[in-house]
């Protein structure tokens, strides 16, 4: 039978849930448990795929192409789970299948209550993860004290009381903020939180207090009396430098040996080394390089969390920090790629939606492949690649994709309207009118590379010609004008099995250019970084022109680490 930890959150929101579930679940996989994680989110739409990045940050693609939450990406970064469209349920969602059960007639004329229909479904969708694990992890999003959290709440209640107690552990993640002017750590607001949490019926088995500095001891016997736990039920959450530092300070306060003895699980302590080596290369880094974002959410830096992430992976891989240089892309429009390129040892242009910045993104794909500056386009990035090289290159001076030019002379990027679904093993038909949730091609697709002599990019960063990488876009690359580029010196280095689809292009003649039609980003994790992560960052620091702010050194190899090939 699984054991259930849910974790919720009080205070404040922003806490790092899904940082602190993905840590707990990295230590019971270390401790050779299987473990399974979801999110359970109290807002209306079905899925953040509709959402603007201003208001949800990053759309988290998973491979049976569900959009989902992107705390989905820190549990994949953490653990070795995959997940799925059973990973990530919304209110909207669950109170969809319970209005499609009634209008199928299921509930035989009874009313339909959200107790116990809504918490029933909650129970069903929880208990539907078991299968086959050790430990089931589920976060619910919210605070304590939201009104629209109090089924799923509810619903965590009812299930220690049907699978019984020794099966169940509850963990809520407060703030012990300190007051500067009274110069003191302060337990109330956790002692508030923990009184609200009581008071529907959970009395939490560990709270995780986030703190600027250590808690003292007898802070954490102050809060054990008044939250009625154990000493050791108290654990400090000290502020890191990097996430990946999480599991270690959890581990460090006893939590996975506390969740494994109240569950009576026999297991050994986790070995992490691993983790120790990526917390390292993010503090100690031997190198540095400079990575230029061209984007148009710069000011909100979580609509790019698996893409920052992917970054920093490629820098671990290297053992070197990546500085971000967040670039606006209409700034390039009004003051020109060299006022705020010229200084960066890579150039990253990422996904995005809709005409703003797009221009911008153009000229810096332009000027990466002028000044062979190692360039990263990925999926919006690449399509804007090949308008740049059909433009400037192939003498198409209006070329665009069809998404910013509807009438657009030359569409080198267009909508596809019908294509081969490798996933579903059908053709696949889009309506240009269909509505917009859930209508992109979204999820992994198999890919094939192309070997080729030279050796491409791609190629030799992959190591092999079968790969699988996740989607999410709508437009794609016109065949129409395959020809035309490749004679004038476009490479592409990988497509779909059929040939059909363009999926990754490059350029042989520069250090390092390559866009790809996919997310690379969403399968990275910091203890196997993409390879396409890798080799750029590799790329970055091999061109790298200027010694800011410290010199570069040869790559400090460890043999036998993971890393070190
Ligand atoms: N807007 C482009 C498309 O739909 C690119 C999407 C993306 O970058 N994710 O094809």
């Amino acid at each position: 039978m699984a054991k259930y930890i849910f974790l919720t959150g009080g205070v404040v929101s922003s806490l790092g849930k899904g940082i602190a579930a993905s840590s707990i679940g990295a230590l019971l996989e270390g401790r050779g448990l299987r473990v399974n994680l979801q999110k359970l989110d109290p807002y209306i739409n079905i899925d953040p795929g509709t959402m603007s990045p201003f208001q949800h940050g990053e759309v988290f693609v998973t491979d049976d192409g569900t959009e989902t939450d992107l705390d989905l990406g820190h549990y994949e970064r953490f653990t070795h789970i995959r997940t799925n469209i059973a990973s990530n349920y919304t209110s909207g969602k669950i109170y969809f299948n319970v209005i499609t059960k009634e209008r199928k007639g299921d509930y035989l004329g009874q009313t339909v209550q959200v107790v116990p229909h809504i918490t029933d479904e909650i129970k069903s969708v929880i208990m539907a993860l078991s299968h086959g694990v050790d430990v089931v992890i589920v976060e619910i999003g919210g605070t304590i004290g939201d009104i629209e959290s109090l089924p799923f709440l509810e619903a965590i209640r009812q299930i220690r009381f049907d699978v019984g107690k020794e099966n169940v552990f509850y963990i809520h993640l407060t703030l012990v903020p300190y007051i500067h002017s009274a110069g003191e750590l302060k337990s109330k607001p956790t002692q508030h939180s923990v009184k609200e949490l009581r008071a529907i019926g959970i009395q939490p088995d560990a709270v995780l207090c986030r703190c600027d500095r250590p808690l003292p001891d007898d802070m954490k016997r102050k809060i054990a009396l008044h939250c009625n736990l154990d000493y050791e039920a108290v654990i400090g959450a000290l502020d890191v430098k990097t996430i990946y530092e999480v599991p270690l300070v959890l581990h460090e306060e006893g939590l996975d040996e506390l969740i494994v003895r109240v569950f009576n699980l026999q297991t050994r302590p986790p070995d992490l080394t691993v983790w120790k080596e990526v917390v390292r290369r993010i503090k100690e880094p031997v190198n540095k390089a400079v990575i230029a974002m061209v984007g148009k959410y710069i000011e909100y830096q979580d609509a790019y969390k698996s893409l920052v992430d992917a970054l920093i992976h490629g820098g671990i891989a290297n053992d070197a920090e990546i500085v971000f240089q967040w670039v606006d892309a209409e700034e390039i429009e009004r003051s020109g790629p060299n006022v705020l390129l010229s200084e960066v040892d890579g150039i990253l242009v990422p996904g995005g939606f809709g005409n703003r910045g797009i221009e911008g993104k153009i000229q810096a794909a332009r000027y990466a492949r002028e000044k062979k500056i190692p360039y990263f386009g990925i999926c919006l990035g690449m399509q804007c690649a090949v308008i740049e090289f059909a433009r400037n290159v192939c003498s198409l001076p209006t070329a665009n994709s069809s998404e910013f030019d509807e009438g657009t002379a030359d569409a080198v990027i267009y909508l596809m309207e019908q294509w081969y679904d490798f996933r579903k093993g059908r053709i696949e038909k889009r309506n240009p009118e269909s509505a917009k949730g859930g209508t992109m091609r979204l999820g992994a697709y198999p890919c094939t590379l192309v070997s080729g002599i030279p050796e491409t990019k791609a190629y030799a960063a992959y190591g092999r010609d079968e790969i699988s990488e996740r989607h999410r876009h709508r437009y794609e690359f016109n065949n129409k004008y395959r020809e035309l580029l490749q004679s004038k010196g476009l490479v592409i280095s990988g497509l779909s099995p059929d040939g059909e689809l363009v999926e990754i292009i490059e350029f042989i003649n520069h250090p390092w250019f390559l866009g790809c039609q996919f997310h690379p980003e969403f399968t990275s994790k910091p203890t196997e970084p993409h390879p396409l992560f890798r080799s750029f960052i590799e790329a970055a620091l091999k061109e790298k022109k200027h010694l800011f702010p410290y010199e570069r050194k040869p790559l400090r190899a460890e043999k036998g680490h993971p890393y070190v090939t």
